[in-house]
């Protein structure tokens, strides 16, 4: 049986969850998201936060991966190949930076 996007979404409707269940379920359901954080050299799923691999040991290929906030051609490239299964509650990996002058609220 295929899944497909309006299935999953039905399927996410009967349960209630909150946004990182949701993420997790996707993503077991799924796949996780072509969208990765890479910090240190280790790679997370974008939308469940999970540890995928890990850069600096070479046990994770980026090559078809979008990193979140890196912006380069490769990661157009690659977004451009991406399905609703990767976007699906997945941030988007082009967002502009935040404005730096909201940190100032945090300390109010
Ligand atoms: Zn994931
Ligand atoms: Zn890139």
């Amino acid at each position: 049986m295929k899944m497909t996007k309006k299935k999953l979404l039905g399927h996410l409707k009967e349960l209630d969850l909150d946004a990182e269940q949701r993420a997790a379920v996707v993503c077991a359901i799924v796949g996780h998201s072509r969208i990765i954080n890479i910090c240190l050299g280790q790679v997370t799923c974008s939308r469940c936060d999970e540890i995928l691999g890990d850069t600096l040991a070479g046990v994770y290929d980026i090559k078809d991966k979008v990193i979140v906030g890196h912006n380069c051609n490769d990661c157009k490239m690659n977004y451009a190949q991406l399905t609703w299964r990767d976007k699906l509650y997945a941030p988007d990996p082009f967002a502009e930076e935040k404005n730096e002058n909201q940190e100032n609220s945090k300390s109010a």
